[in-house]
């Protein structure tokens, strides 16, 4: 039987910095401030969002690399520092602040597959870094084609489609914004709102000079083979065909571990935080997809992800800063 005076012991991991998700943002994070000497633990789920795609584009230096591949030379480059250790396949379940005496400030409960996972790290600054989660229209085959000839950023992958018949498939009120960004590729673009009114007349008639066609029907399916899609077909029994395109996920933050801190959060969930990374809670910092909404990518992630790290040495040390 359990002795009702027992207190759960303290956590025995303490370190500088705790950082949630092992993508661009954290990775970076943590190279910048295992360069600086601090402690970090690094926990990661390893369920990076673009793990769908075969290849990166826009990071520099590394255009087109597989994402695994960055995540995995970022690993290596962390294996210098011995003050920062990651814990794979880990996941952050609950963050809380705790007032201990001795400057921690953070306890981020783990759930972990391996026995050495402690069950719990305490931390004076933590950053989280768990990028976003994404829900697609409902369509039965349109995860066979993601990341492989349907994406979701033009920014990333609309160069290896230029030119061809494209679709953007999407069910919210930014499509018509996003039609007009996509035809900067191609002049062969229809827009499909899957039955849902999401394109008023006039922004109808924007897109049709621009020579861009609204498509309103209910979608059946996709159509193609080992991941080339080659047409969409409509619910009317209609076809048209493509050779690729975009689709407009939803976008929500993973932070469900983060409930009952007080964190502010903006229109669309995301932690509000400052250019540097700090939010509305002393000592959380956020970097990457997980922040205020900006442009979702890889290098931009791992920008946020240095600019917080030099910011949290900073403040862990009580200097100002000009950031
Ligand atoms: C299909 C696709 C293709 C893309 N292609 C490109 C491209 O070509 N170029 C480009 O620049 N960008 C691309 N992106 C966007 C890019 O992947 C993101 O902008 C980038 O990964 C964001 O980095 P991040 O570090 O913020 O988050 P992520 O890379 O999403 O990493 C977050 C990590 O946190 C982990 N995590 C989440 N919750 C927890 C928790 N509670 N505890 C522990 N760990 C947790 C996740 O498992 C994940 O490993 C693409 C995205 C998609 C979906």
């Amino acid at each position: 039987m359990t002795d009702p005076a027992y207190i759960e012991p303290p956590p025995s991991v303490e370190v500088d910095v705790v950082i949630i998700g092992g993508g661009p943002a954290g990775l970076s994070a943590a190279l910048n401030l295992g360069r600086a000497r601090a402690s970090v633990v690094l926990v990661d789920a390893g369920r990076p969002r673009n793990a769908a795609t075969l290849r990166s584009h826009g990071f520099l230096t590394r255009d087109g690399i597989p994402p695994l591949e960055l995540r995995k030379l970022a690993r290596a480059e962390l294996s210098a520092y011995p003050d920062v250790n990651v814990l794979d396949r880990t996941v952050v379940t609950a963050l809380m602040p705790t007032d201990s005496t001795n400057g921690m400030r953070f306890i981020a409960a783990l759930q972990g597959r391996g026995e050495r996972t402690p069950p719990a790290v305490a931390a004076r600054s933590v950053l989280i870094a768990t990028g976003l989660r994404e829900t697609l229209p409902s369509i039965p085959s349109l995860r066979a084609f993601y990341g492989m000839t349907i994406f979701s950023c033009a920014a990333c992958d609309a160069w290896e489609l230029q030119d061809r018949p494209l679709a953007l498939i999407g069910e919210t009120p930014d499509l018509a914004a996003r039609a007009r960004l996509i035809a900067r590729w191609t002049d062969r673009l229809t827009v499909f709102t899957n039955g849902v009114d999401v394109i008023d007349t006039v922004e109808e008639a924007e897109l049709a000079a621009s020579g861009i066609v609204v498509d309103r029907r209910p979608i059946d399916d996709l159509e193609g083979d080992r991941g080339a899609v080659t047409a969409v077909r409509l619910a009317d029994g209609g076809r048209v065909e493509i050779e690729g395109g975009f689709v407009r996920p939803q976008w929500h933050p993973a932070l469900d571990f983060v409930n009952g801190l007080g964190l502010e959060r903006d229109e669309f969930g995301n932690l509000v935080a400052d250019r540097s990374g700090r939010t509305s809670v002393p000592g959380l910092y956020a970097a990457g997809d997980a922040a205020s909404p900006g442009p979702q990518q890889l290098i931009v992630a791992a920008g946020q992800g240095a600019r917080s790290a030099a910011v949290l040495v900073h403040d862990l040390v009580g200097v100002r800063t000009a950031h």
